[in-house]
């Protein structure tokens, strides 16, 4: 009964959605990053986005003017990586501030309190456990182009992570999923990482994803959705348990790219 009426308020959102084919045209078009998804994927990927945007509440910082474009932009972009899975997954809380730019916040890491913690050049997102998230705007417009890093995938993987506590790169799994091969994978390629960046080897990942196995979780998952052969060909066995865990397989559907 409960599924019967959340599938018919969910239809009823969906069906009541302002958002206008040519706003979808313009978003889609800043995100190249979406360009390979199927019509029926981009079609889900559209649903998934208007109930994210039912569900969450955008506030801008320093006087920013939250746009419903930008909402679209970062909505998107936080909706891919949950496209195969539910948007449940992103419960227990609802603000997503945004920033006009890179912010530098005052304090200093303090995991005791849940807060995970990310700031580089430029581009800056922090993700609160059972609180916001919070992104620089120039950051999350960025997110669109094929590069390998991604901003809002970051704090969003930050989020699925934290669905079982603080943010420690161990996610809940799926029923079809074992701990133990999601451990070693993943233990086996941190240490490995933390020794390539530590002989300042270029992988194509950003070192950021050494300092902890929380960063390492989001910093693959930013890489998954962008740069795919990266992983697939330095630990194909994290890229394995990341398609399972996100029920995607975003090397077969991504332009052949050479690295960089
Ligand atoms: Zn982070």
């Amino acid at each position: 009964m409960y599924k019967l009426l959340r599938n018919w308020r969910e239809r009823r959102i969906v069906r009541h959605s302002p958002i206008t084919p040519a706003q979808w045209q313009e978003a889609f078009a800043a995100l190249p990053l979406l360009a390979p998804l199927t019509p029926d994927e981009k079609a889900r990927l559209r649903r998934l986005t208007i109930l994210f945007l039912h569900r969450k509440v955008f506030e801008g910082a320093h006087g920013l003017d939250v746009s419903l474009h930008m909402a679209l932009i970062i909505a998107l972009q936080a909706c891919l990586p949950i496209l195969n899975l539910d948007l449940d997954a992103y419960d227990g809380w609802s603000a997503i501030i945004v920033y006009p730019a890179g912010f530098a916040p005052e304090r200093t890491v303090t995991d005791e309190f849940g807060v995970v913690h990310h700031v580089q050049t430029g581009l800056a997102g922090e993700a609160w456990q059972r609180g916001p998230v919070i992104l620089a705007w120039d950051g999350a417009e960025e997110g669109g182009h094929i590069d390998g890093q991604n901003l809002v995938i970051h704090e969003f993987a930050h989020k699925l992570d934290m669905q079982n506590g603080e943010a420690n790169g161990f996610p809940p799994l799926h029923r079809d999923m074992r701990v133990e091969d999601w451990v070693q994978a993943f233990s086996e390629g941190y240490a490995d990482f933390q020794l390539r960046c530590g002989e300042g080897e270029h992988t194509g990942i950003d070192c950021y994803a050494a300092t902890s196995p929380a960063e390492f979780f989001a910093v693959l998952s930013e890489v998954f959705f962008e740069r795919p052969d990266i992983i697939q060909r330095l630990y194909p066995l994290i890229y394995a348990q990341l398609r399972q865990y996100y029920h995607q397989d975003p090397v077969a559907r991504m332009p052949d790219q050479a690295l960089t």
